[in-house]
This record gives structure tokens, C-alpha cells and sequence, in this order.
């Protein structure tokens, strides 16, 4: 069939790619510790999907507004305005099916053929994919591997074009774990808005913060700025409530581009899943209960990235990583252990599993194939043992 040339070059995700095979591998009675999906492993905290049932019980199973129950929006744009120390409009945020729908919105209502769209990278897979549904240009741009990657106005004058609309920006940072401050993300949004460039900010890790300065990650909402209408905002509560399933992500903009985000998802998906929107409801309103369990579940995720930068640091000494500030990913350099056989990430991933039943996601769905992310959203025992079988793939003795 011939395609368009909408999808022509649509590679599926590489992330959900190498999980679902990790999961059928693991089905088929494989020993297979699966450290490639990036989705915590906690359930959903109970009062919120107690919520959810509840709506369901009392009927809340139809249609809903496009941009989600006022309700909803008005308890997201009430923690918002906390974060901003001023009110904002609830207009403002459209509840949508996943963070990744809400970045779909943004990113095909803004940018289209011809337009330049800068994607921070090392990036989450579906940017620049994302960015190419939309027929527009992605182009990656990165910093200093010794700062994390991260970018800054100097290197983002390197990369501008004349037609740069766009830059596309994730913190704390799949698959790096690197988090921006305030003041680099405010030299960030000042370049942006000097140039005439939307900035996208992906902060759908920011619960998941191991800095002391602050309880969560610096958001642009924490820069004071009551001007958005050069900024999105992308958030949501998959990582946030472990809620991956229920497919409830938002946006935050200045309300006329919401309305256009609305249109365009009226379109195409009518509302995110209304049941989804009560559990989101109770998540979003009961901030005690919320952010009693984003502490718990952070309190996991921090003991688990000390342990698997240790246990790096024993097993694979000479590799380089990225100290993760936040998420919960490792992102290290494999390029030294390449053989005649294996001459990128993608081969050493194969190898990992093949041989070891470890599955990793390889570089290549980040920008460099040199690289390799692990997620360690597992249990310790099972962090413990994937690094026991990277050891034995490369020949090194372990300590655990
Ligand atoms: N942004 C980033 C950086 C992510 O890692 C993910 C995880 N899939 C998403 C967006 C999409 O999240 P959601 O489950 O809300 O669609
Ligand atoms: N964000 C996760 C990851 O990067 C989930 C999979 C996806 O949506 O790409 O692995």
C-alpha cells in the first residue's frame, strides 16, 4: 500500500519496541529482568484509584469536554498557580491522553513544513519523531557531555536557523536523569522568547527530584514569568502518581493556543478516558495524599539511583555516566567495550539480552549510539542481578 508522506518515515518507538520485547521473551519463559520500559513499578496509590471507581459507580462514564472536567482542569491550574505565586487561568490547561498526546497538540499546532524545531539531546525518543508527523525539521542540540548535555544559550546560538520556531526541552531528563536550575532554564526561556522560539518544556519527572535545594525539580512555572504566550508547559501523572496506564498528561499555555489544542484533540481522540479523569481528579485535588506517596516513591528511586551508580562504578569502572539528578534512568557509555562483533549500542543491548536476559534500551533511540539507558524504575534485587549479568557479559567480577 502506498503510504502518505505524513508516516512514510514513522519508525514505531523504540522504547515501548525493545520493552514489548522484553515482555514477550519474559512470557515465552525467559529469565528476563526488563530495564528498558521507564514506568515506575509502583501501583497506583489506592485513593486514587478508589476515585476512579467511584466515578465509575456514580456514572462518570461519558463523553467529557474535550479539554478534560472543568473540575480537573481547575484542580491542575490550582497547583499550577501554587507553583507560579500567582493565579492562572484554568483555560489554560487541556487534559489530555497521556503527556505524549498533550506533546502531539503542541507540537503539530505550532510547528509545520519547513519550520526548525530544536530538540535537546541526548531526547526522549518521540520528540523528533513527533516533530517529523508534524512535517517539520527536528534538530538535535546538545551541551558538554561533562555538564550532563545540558544546553545553554551559547549553544543554542550554534544551532538556530532562520526558520527555528521551536525548542523542545526535557528536565529532569529522559534518558540522562540531568536537571536544569532556575537560572539555566531562565537564560534558556530568555533566549527563546529573544529569538522568536516557542519553548516546550517536557517536566514530567519533576516529582522526581533528588537535588536538596527544593522538593521538586525548577519548572519554567518557578521562573515568575506571568508572560506564557511563548511557552508550553508538558506535564502529567504517569510518572508522578504511577499512573502509566490511566493515559492522563496536560498542558499548561496561554488559553487562544489551548483552544486550538482542544480543537485539534476534539478531532481526534474527543477527551482523555473519563473514568482516568476522576482517578487524575483525586490525585490532583488531594495534595496531602499526593504528595505523601510522590515522597515515598521518591525515597525508593533515590536509594536505587545510589545503587546503581555504585554498582556501575564496580562493574564497568572505566565507563563513563551521567550523575542523574532526577527521573530514574542511568545513562553510560559503552562505546569501550565494542568488539568486532558489536560495533554500536544497539548490538550490545542484543548481545545483554540474548545472553544474559537483560534488556536495556540502546542509545540509538536517544541520539547516539554509543550510549545505553537503563531504567531503575525495579526492585533492588533486581537492579542487584542485572549488574551481576553485565559483569558476567564483560568478564568483570562483581561485589554483590
Ligand atoms: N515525556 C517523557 C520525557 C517521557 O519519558 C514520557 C514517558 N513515556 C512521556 C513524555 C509520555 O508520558 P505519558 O505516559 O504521560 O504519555
Ligand atoms: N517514557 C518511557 C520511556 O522512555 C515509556 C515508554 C515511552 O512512552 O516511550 O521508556
Amino acid at each position: 500500500m502506498r503510504l502518505s508522506a505524513n508516516v512514510r518515515d514513522l519508525k514505531p518507538s523504540a522504547t515501548i519496541a525493545v520493552s514489548t520485547l522484553a515482555k514477550r521473551l519474559a512470557a515465552e519463559g525467559r529469565d528476563i529482568i526488563n530495564l528498558s520500559a521507564g514506568e515506575p513499578d509502583f501501583d497506583t496509590p489506592s485513593f486514587v484509584s478508589d476515585a476512579a471507581i467511584a466515578g465509575i459507580r456514580a456514572g462518570r462514564t461519558r463523553y467529557t469536554p474535550p479539554a478534560g472536567v472543568p473540575e480537573l482542569r481547575k484542580a491542575i491550574a490550582a497547583r499550577l498557580s501554587e507553583r507560579a505565586g500567582h493565579d492562572l487561568p484554568w483555560e489554560g490547561v487541556v487534559v489530555s491522553s497521556g503527556a505524549k498526546q498533550a506533546l502531539f497538540n503542541s507540537i503539530f499546532c505550532l510547528f509545520g513544513p519547513g519550520d526548525h524545531v530544536l530538540v535537546a539531546a541526548p531526547f526522549w525518543t518521540s520528540y523528533p519523531d513527533l516533530v517529523t508527523i508534524a512535517r517539520a525539521i527536528p534538530l538535535p542540540v546538545s551541551g558538554p557531555e561533562a555538564d550532563g548535555f545540558k544546553i545553554s544559550p551559547a549553544v543554542l546560538d550554534t544551532a538556530r536557523t532562520d526558520a527555528t520556531r521551536g525548542l523542545i526541552l526535557n528536565t529532569p531528563c529522559n534518558p540522562t536523569g540531568a536537571v536544569y536550575s532556575l537560572s539555566e532554564l531562565r537564560a534558556i526561556a530568555e533566549w527563546a522568547r529573544a529569538n522568536g522560539v516557542v519553548l516546550i518544556s517536557d517536566e514530567i519527572y519533576r516529582n522526581i527530584y533528588y537535588g536538596n535545594d527544593r522538593p521538586a525539580a525548577a519548572g519554567i512555572l518557578d521562573l515568575a514569568a506571568d508572560r506564557v504566550g511563548d511557552i508550553v508547559l508538558i506535564d502529567g501523572a504517569s510518572k508522578s502518581y504511577a499512573m502509566t496506564g490511566w493515559r492522563i498528561g496536560f498542558s499548561y499555555c496561554e488559553p487562544d493556543l489551548a483552544a486550538k489544542f482542544t480543537s485539534l484533540q476534539s478531532q481526534i481522540t474527543s477527551n482523555a478516558a473519563t473514568p482516568s479523569q476522576m482517578a487524575a481528579l483525586a490525585a490532583f485535588s488531594d495534595a496531602g495524599a499526593a504528595d505523601a506517596s510522590v515522597h515515598e516513591m521518591g525515597r525508593a528511586f533515590r536509594r536505587r539511583r545510589d545503587l546503581v551508580t555504585t554498582r556501575l562504578g564496580e562493574v564497568l569502572p572505566d565507563v563513563s555516566f551521567v550523575e542523574p539528578e532526577g527521573a530514574f534512568y542511568l545513562y553510560f557509555r559503552v562505546d569501550g567495550l565494542f568488539d568486532d562483533g558489536v560495533t554500536d549500542a544497539t548490538a550490545w543491548c542484543s548481545r545483554l539480552l540474548k545472553e544474559q536476559g537483560v534488556a536495556l534500551v540502546p542509545g540509538a533511540a536517544f541520539g547516539d549510539d554509543r550510549w545505553v539507558r537503563m531504567s531503575y524504575a525495579a526492585s533492588d534485587d533486581s537492579l542487584e542481578e542485572a549488574f551481576r549479568r553485565i559483569g558476567a557479559l564483560v568478564g568483570a567480577g562483581t561485589s554483590a
